[in-house]
């Protein structure tokens, strides 16, 4: 019988940034129990990390923007893959968003007739990023964490208890979410297992609505921009409680990491910096941008570098320039020209803003990128260039739900929101649309859990038995036993004895290092067929993976644990990378370079499967030796025809197949 620590809440959201707290806001307004757990600290979510800005067509520095552009912009940037009812909830919704922070208190840039101010960022028509400075997450989450405890400051007025309504188990891992007893797949949820990260012990919120909002998936990949937190956590727990993802094989390079010295390589150059004027320049001193305009996108983008720099001043009678390309394009152009031998001597290229604002403008606009390259690369951006290059950023793939309620398919009571979740973005996020994803549907999101959860009252609640919990249990101790050898018993010689357990650190790294070499940012059939079979190899490393010590503040059993998470998620990429063949935004095959329309309607699936419940023997070999996850297609939705006729048929004839041009 488990003893483990049972409380019981309405609704638990995985996750506090902004996506996890814009739910919990939510659900907490309408009145339901709301718990909150994330493993950083409250308040140190990814979302702090981000720089340039939120996307949302005010029109405040264009008064030609509107929904309508937004959503005209996003497809494009996703390559016509994104689903379309998100896409055009995402345009709708956001300016709300915006302005629903600075009741709350966030305060942005001003133009200077006191609007909230909007940058320009690529793939953008019109200057469109609500920002504060380049620190515009730190003030999201702030104003998020203020308006958390408002709340729970009016519940202690009325209860006399700060955390009666609302409370945050900051530092806290969830390892499982929970079924109703019966835990089939299609099971309604009853909540979530977790440990304490500090002192290892488990406890367990039972609840019939969980909100998945975990962001990303960054840490298998080795040159990253992402924090530790990334390490797929939610896309994994959703495939074991049931859900299917969706677009795993669309994974965002951002054209502009850092790349010296090694220790801060990946980390974020913001495109603010290019937003702002900044070029892009090869050893040639060439700004080769202008070599790499894609046919879809020619008529959008100045053919020459007197138009492209006129547009700063005049954008109603110059084209954009090509720096601003969405990121998929800048980050293929940027690994070509380093491949070509025209790379700067670190092995990127160059990104100059000090030869185009003055020195005063640019610390006053991106003072976190001057701090961050004087500190770090001894660096100083109003003075000389930076060297950056490709960094693995964001995951389009995500949890599948319904766009309208954030529900995950196929499993009650289970949502997700932000990273976390697919088919908003498509094949490619266009920059600024995710702090504006997160807060369009965290906001969804809370409130349909939270309908949900009122539905279910009293005895109807799911409940799950206390075996669920001690398999949950006995799964998060196992790092701590040391794998025996599989010879032993009566009639062997040898006694059975310990092997020596894997390190977790040398199995993450090589995970890592086989994502970066064969799923990256260019990818070949032979190369992801080659890192499933190492996955399969560090899927059976990972099992053995062993730690020292005891439960309280140990790291390495942590990441013993997000193991499981991240070699799951990887093979999902590589699987879904390897059987979509033609390039499309985040996903670039170099054995099918061409964007094919004939895929522009296919959305692959994946789903977890159980050695030996598909079938036949050989199918459970199968699956013990080549893995864990199963791909199916799926039709995207036909795009409603008021949203097509924002289009020109010109541009619609470069995505849509055969069928859908002739049905219009
Ligand atoms: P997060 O903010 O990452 O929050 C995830 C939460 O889940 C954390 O609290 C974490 O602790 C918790 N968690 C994870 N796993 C578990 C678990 N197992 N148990 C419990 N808790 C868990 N986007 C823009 O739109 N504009 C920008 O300017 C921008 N700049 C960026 C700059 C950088 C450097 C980076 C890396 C990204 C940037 N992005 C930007 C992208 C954007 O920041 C992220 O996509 C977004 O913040 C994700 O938010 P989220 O709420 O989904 O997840």
């Amino acid at each position: 019988m488990s003893t483990v620590e049972r409380q019981s809440w309405d609704v638990v959201i995985v996750g506090a940034g902004g996506a996890g707290l814009r739910a919990a806001i939510e659900a907490r307004e309408l009145g339901l129990r709301t718990a909150v757990v994330c493993k950083s600290l409250f308040g140190k979510a990814h979302t702090v990390m981000a720089e340039g800005g939120i996307a949302a067509a005010m029109g405040n520095v264009n008064s030609g923007d509107g929904w309508q552009v937004h959503f005209r912009d996003t497809l494009r940037g996703g390559k016509f893959l994104n689903h379309w009812r998100m896409a055009e909830l995402h345009a709708q919704e956001a300016p709300d968003r915006v302005w629903e922070l600075e009741t709350w208190g966030a305060l942005f840039d001003r133009t200077a007739d006191g609007r909230i101010s909007q940058r320009n960022f690529g793939g953008h028509e019109y200057p469109r990023l609500a920002h504060v400075g380049d620190r515009t997450g730190l003030e999201l989450i702030r104003t998020l964490q203020q308006r958390i405890v408002a709340l729970q400051q009016e519940d202690k007025r009325e209860t006399g208890d700060y955390e009666s309504r609302l409370k945050v188990f900051q530092e806290c891992t969830v390892t499982r979410v929970l079924k109703a007893d019966g835990a089939g797949p299609a099971d309604p949820v009853a909540g979530v297992f977790c440990y304490r990260r500090e002192s290892g012990t488990f406890f367990v919120i039972d609840a019939p609505a969980v909100v998945l909002a975990t962001g990303g998936i960054g840490k298998s990949f080795k040159v990253t921009s992402n924090s530790w937190e990334y390490t797929g956590d939610g896309h994994a727990l959703a495939l074991l409680a049931g859900a299917p993802l969706v677009n795993m094989e669309f994974v965002q390079f951002h054209p502009t990491g850092m790349v010296w010295p090694p220790s801060v390589k990946g980390i974020l150059v913001t495109e603010s910096v290019r937003g702002d004027g900044g070029v892009l320049r090869n050893s040639e001193g060439r700004r080769f941008m202008f070599d790499y305009i894609p046919d879809v996108f020619r008529a959008q983008y100045a053919s020459d570098e007197a138009e492209a720099d006129g547009w700063y001043d005049d954008p109603d009678h110059n084209r954009r320039p090509p720096e601003l390309l969405p990121r998929d394009e800048v980050a293929r152009a940027i690994n070509a020209e380093v491949k070509a031998g025209r790379g700067s001597p670190h092995g990127g290229v160059f990104l100059d803003i000090s030869s185009r604002l003055p020195a005063a403008e640019i610390v006053k606009r991106l003072p976190s990128m001057h701090h961050q390259f004087k500190q770090l690369a001894d660096v100083d951006i109003t003075a000389e260039p930076m060297e950056v290059g490709p960094t693995c950023h964001y995951v389009m793939g995500g949890v599948d739900v319904d766009p309208d309620t954030a529900a995950a398919t196929g499993v009650p009571g289970l949502f997700a929101a932000g990273e976390v979740a697919g088919g908003m973005h498509g094949s490619n996020r266009l920059g600024g649309n995710s702090l504006s994803d997160l807060l369009v549907f965290g906001r969804r999101a809370g409130l349909h859990a939270a309908r949900y959860a009122a539905a279910l009252a009293g005895p109807d609640r799911p409940a799950a038995g206390p075996a669920q919990i001690d398999t949950a249990a006995d799964e998060a101790v196992r790092p701590f036993q040391p794998p025996r050898t599989e010879a032993g018993g009566e009639e062997a010689e040898e006694p059975e004895k310990p092997e020596k357990p894997e390190n977790p650190y040398a199995v993450h790294q090589d995970l890592q290092q086989v994502m970066n070499d064969l799923v990256g940012i260019i990818r070949r059939e032979p190369e992801m067929s080659r890192a499933l079979t190492h996955l399969a190899e560090l899927r059976r490393r990972a099992a053995r993976a062993g730690v020292e010590g005891h439960r309280q503040y140990n790291p390495g059993w942590h990441l013993a644990l997000d193991l499981r998470n991240m070699l799951l998620v990887s093979e999902c990429v590589a699987l879904a990378a390897r059987e979509r063949t033609e390039s499309r935004g985040g996903h670039t095959r170099d054995d099918h370079p061409g964007m094919d329309r004939t895929w522009r309607r296919v959305n692959l699936l994946c789903t977890l499967r159980e050695p030996g419940t598909d079938g036949d023997a050989e199918d459970a070999e199968q699956t013990e030796h080549a893995g864990q996850v199963r791909l199916e297609r799926r039709a995207l939705p036909a795009i409603r025809a008021d949203l097509l006729a924002l289009f020109d048929d010109e541009e619609l004839a470069k995505y849509l197949t055969d069928e859908e041009v002739k049905d219009r």
